[in-house]
């Protein structure tokens, strides 16, 4: 099913869960989870998508995307 939109998923890129961070030492000094900078992608709930499409688009994206939107109505 890869390409269907039914299934398509978003990420957010976050501070690792597993060494927190970075501010787990010992075994998480060397985290196979994240990258260098202590980051990991985890899938966005629709909540967190809301949220970062309301504080990050300008009014007139918002526009486009509200439009957008009401083309399947
Ligand atoms: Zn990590």
């Amino acid at each position: 099913m890869e390409g269907d939109e039914s299934d398509a998923k978003l990420y957010i890129k976050a501070s690792c869960s597993i060494c927190l961070g970075g501010r787990r030492e010992g075994c998480f000094s060397n985290c196979p989870y994240c990258d260098v900078s202590r980051q990991t992608y985890i899938e966005a709930s629709f909540n967190e998508v809301k949220d970062i499409l309301g504080s990050t688009l300008k009014q007139s994206a918002k526009r486009e995307l509200i439009s957008y939107l009401k083309k399947d109505d």
